[in-house]
């Protein structure tokens, strides 16, 4: 074997959630290992994740941007994409932080162990690499193993025409029909990517709207932008077979009626969920629980059931996101430092990347009517922001919820350019405690989206004036 070290802290996994709670634990003094199996630090995120997908949908971004250009006047040509090229700038931005990492790690002084690895006992990680086994004493440990991708059993996954978000976003090359097998954030994310490539996309999806988790009325831009560019957009729809055939894969569908039909498409995306690592760890071994799904549970200072055993990110549960477990990270390595420290958060926002963008935090109105919550709200469409029309575009909204008793925000949902950087405001406004006067009374920056904040809260409290 490789021998043996200790850590004060070990961190078993190296994604934004482990690298965090690993960097977090070195500055406050701890002496901390990290334990990653696969070569590059960064997990999902930065490796196969939120990273490489924005590079890519950056790229599509430009492309439809410029194709629109034609309606006001400036004609570019049909454009010509180098897969090879592409591939290199997204794999090179992938790189550039991947190996930042490295050398953040480095400075700390914090100790990366490559692996994989699995408890032998409650203070034990065996961690099994390329020249044998390294085993890891600690004091304290911090779970940070993510997530992987669902694999449907009516789906022949080993199939190469048949991929997952990993898959897609390695572009080996663009497929003529594409169908994306599910409708929530990751897949309607790739297929804004294969759209804007040249795909024809059709995305099915089992629930009554795209992106279940968000209100329909800010999903409903992106639903009505997409149907007119995707062949087809099949809702309360299931996939009950795949079939790989030599000319393609024979898709059998069943609408809501029980009826089925069938068509055959070149590619499968299949973005289903994703599923915790949580039962591949022999935890039981430290004395930790997993749930039959591979969550591991934990209380609001990220310990679970062992008190010196913590656990963050996608294996704790939802949402599934990066900020959630970069958070969680630096909450779990500042109690295992003798902080007293929780997660205490308001909000976790939540963002799709697509065209037009989908973002929102805190409260839903569907949250609100399913749990009787009252509220009240502001709404601002964008078809009057001077902004968004001089960037030719006016379908997105901006909505806030308020409660009713003071005003203060609890819940907002924006789509349309750049919702993502937008709904941090909503975000911080949540956190704070604000209320519709303090968004009101702010002065933001004109002409820009962000002032799409003020006047929802403006049409909250009827002072809105017509500043275009
Ligand atoms: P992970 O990133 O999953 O990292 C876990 C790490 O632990 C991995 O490197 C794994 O190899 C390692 N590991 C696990 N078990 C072991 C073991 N036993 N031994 C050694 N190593 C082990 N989130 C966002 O917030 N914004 C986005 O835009 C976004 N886009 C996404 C796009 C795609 C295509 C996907 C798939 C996900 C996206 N996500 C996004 C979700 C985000 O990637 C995850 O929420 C985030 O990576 C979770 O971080 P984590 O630290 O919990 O785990």
């Amino acid at each position: 074997g490789k021998g043996d070290v200790h850590a004060e802290v070990v961190v078993l996994g190296s994604g934004p959630g482990g690298y965090s709670a690993a960097f977090r634990a070195a500055d406050l003094g701890k002496k901390v290992v990290l334990i990653e199996r696969y070569d590059t630090l960064g997990g999902v995120c930065l490796n196969v994740g939120c990273i490489p997908s924005k590079a890519l949908l950056h790229v599509a971004k430009v492309i439809t941007e410029a194709d629109e250009m034609s309606s006001h006047g400036v004609s570019f040509g049909k454009p010509k994409v180098e897969l090879k090229e592409l591939r290199e700038f997204k794999d090179g931005v992938v790189g550039k932080l991947t190996g930042g990492l490295e050398g953040l790690a480095k400075g700390r002084k914090v100790q990366v162990v490559r692996g994989f690895g699995k408890f032998t006992g409650p203070n034990m990680i065996s961690v099994e690499g390329e020249g044998g086994a390294t085993t890891v004493s600690f004091d304290q440990c911090i779970i940070a193993a993510g997530s992987e991708s669902v694999k449907l059993p009516f789906v022949p996954h080993d199939d190469e025409r048949v991929i997952d978000s990993t898959g897609a976003l390695e572009l080996e090359d663009i497929p003529k029909r594409m169908l994306v097998l599910g409708g929530g954030i990751i897949g309607l994310e790739m297929a804004c990517v294969y759209d804007a490539l040249g795909s024809k996309v059709t995305v099915v999806e089992l629930m009554d709207q795209l992106m279940p988790g968000a209100d329909k009325d800010i999903v409903k831009p992106l639903m009505d932008r997409i149907k007119g560019r995707y062949e087809n957009i099949f809702l309360k729809t299931k996939v009950t077979g795949v079939e790989a055939l030599k000319k393609g894969l024979k898709v059998s569908f069943e609408d809501e009626k029980g009826e089925s039909f069938t068509d055959t498409f070149d590619k499968v995306l299949v973005a289903v969920g994703r599923k915790p690592n949580g039962a591949m760890l022999d935890a039981e071994k430290a004395g930790v629980s997993v749930d039959d799904r591979g969550f591991i549970a934990v209380d609001h200072q990220q310990r679970t059931g062992q008190s010196h055993i913590f656990a963050i990110g996608d294996v704790v549960g939802q949402p599934m996101l990066a900020h959630k477990a970069v958070h969680e990270g630096k909450v779990a390595a500042e109690v295992t430092a003798g902080e007293k420290r929780a997660f205490d958060a308001r909000v976790i926002p939540s963002v799709a990347y697509t065209d037009p963008e989908v973002a929102w935090a805190g409260l839903t109105e569907t949250q609100a009517k399913a749990q009787g919550i009252k509220y009240e709200k502001g709404v601002f469409p964008w078809a009057a922001s001077g902004r968004s029309l001089s960037n030719g575009r006016s379908e997105g909204m901006t909505k806030l919820l308020f409660d009713p008793e003071d005003d203060r925000v609890i819940g907002g949902g924006i789509v349309g350019t750049n919702a993502g950087d937008l709904i941090a405001e909503v975000a911080l406004a949540i956190e704070m405690g604000s209320d519709a006067v303090d968004l009101g009374h702010t002065i933001h920056p004109h002409p820009t989206l962000s002032e799409t904040v003020n006047f929802a809260a403006e049409m909250f409290e009827g002072t809105i004036t017509d500043l275009m």
